[in-house]
């Protein structure tokens, strides 16, 4: 093994794109693995992370479970492979420990389409409200939360609120208008928010990928442009209901043991296709839009958690007083049950 700070995998160049220059072999694998133990740290990938830092990674999963492991690790760091809201996630979990994350440029679109300031208007429009937030917000705007959800639990929470009071959801309008449609609900209002990647998943590339691959089942997250069209398809037998299903990430790999189909088209980012066929090698999975890809999450490079981790840089802060407040709304949420997982 070689000495700490001696340079084995090669040398971390920024872009603007991202950090460049390292390529993914066993000598740097081997080296991420070190010096992760060196600073006591547990390595977390998310699943749309590239294939190599999510096989490299002590953790894979959705945002939610992974900074729920995190807040139970022993490890005094926490290394978030993933986008910023999640290192931020992390770190409102679990206060005391050092949270770094590799690229901390690694935003969301998703996430930044609403401020605190932008909610806390929306907030004196609707005295009284309840305001449910998906759990890919900043910290800021969790803060300004009442509870927060997972695509897993959008449902059961907003259900959970009483059927008189105005609920203010936000930031995604897919998985608002699942939400509505679901619960019925006519006091849901939606902030028009979306992610780039998921809302360029739509309905008609869904229907026609579909009709090619007709004993398919199809896995759709809820944020995708082409949740609503799919269950309308469904609805009216264009696409089969029984092989039409709504999952979270984390239910997606569920599914995937469970399924007796031979092939499933999957419509939520690409990086999911890996865990997917490690779950299920027998299954052929394949992308109904194989250009949905984030390339926040894409920023997060060999080099970059090779800098990360040599340098302990970029480590993610959250006020105390913020994150006790946000801690809140996450909390609330765990309160209700079944966070399963959310991006
Ligand atoms: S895929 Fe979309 S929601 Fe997920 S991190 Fe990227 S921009 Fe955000």
């Amino acid at each position: 093994m070689a000495a700490t700070g001696q340079v084995l995998a090669g040398t971390s160049e920024r872009t603007d794109a991202g950090y460049t220059g390292v390529l993914p072999d066993e000598r740097w694998a081997e080296e991420v693995r070190h010096l992760a133990r060196e600073r006591d740290a547990v390595l977390l990938a998310h699943n749309y992370q590239l294939p190599e830092i999510q096989d490299v990674a002590d953790h894979t999963g959705d945002s939610l479970a992974l900074s729920r492991i995190a807040a139970e690790s022993s490890a005094s760091t926490i290394v978030f492979c993933g986008v910023h809201f999640m290192a931020e996630t992390a770190k409102i979990l679990s206060p005391d420990k050092t949270v770094l994350i590799p690229d901390e440029r690694a935003g969301c679109s998703l996430a930044d389409s609403i401020t605190a300031e932008q909610l806390r208007e929306w907030k004196a429009q609707h005295p009284g409200a309840v305001v449910v937030s998906y759990v890919n917000t900043t910290a800021d705007v969790k803060a300004e939360t009442d509870i927060c959800c997972t695509s897993s639990n959008a449902v059961d929470v907003v259900r959970s609120i009483p059927a008189d009071r105005e609920v203010l959801f936000c930031p995604d309008q897919f998985l608002g208008a699942h939400v509505r449609r679901a619960t019925g609900r006519e006091n849901l209002h939606v902030w028009a928010g979306e992610c780039h990647v998921h809302a360029g998943i739509n309905g008609p590339e869904l229907a026609s990928r579909a009709a090619e691959n007709p004993d398919a089942d199809l896995f759709i997250h809820p944020e995708c442009g082409c949740a609503t069209s799919a269950l309308y398809l469904a609805g009216e037998g264009t696409l089969p209901e029984e092989r039409v299903k709504i999952l979270s990430t984390g239910g997606m790999l569920d599914a995937a043991r469970e399924t007796g189909a031979k092939s499933v088209l999957v419509a939520t980012e690409v990086g999911m296709l890996h865990q997917l066929r490690r779950a299920a090698p027998e299954i052929d999975f394949r992308a109904v839009n194989d250009r949905a890809s984030c390339r926040y999450m894409k920023m997060i490079t060999p080099a970059a958690l090779l800098r990360c981790l040599r340098d302990g840089a970029d480590e993610v802060d959250v006020p105390a007083d913020v994150a006790e407040r946000a801690r809140g709304s996450v909390e609330r949420m765990i309160a209700i049950g079944k966070p399963g997982g959310g991006e």
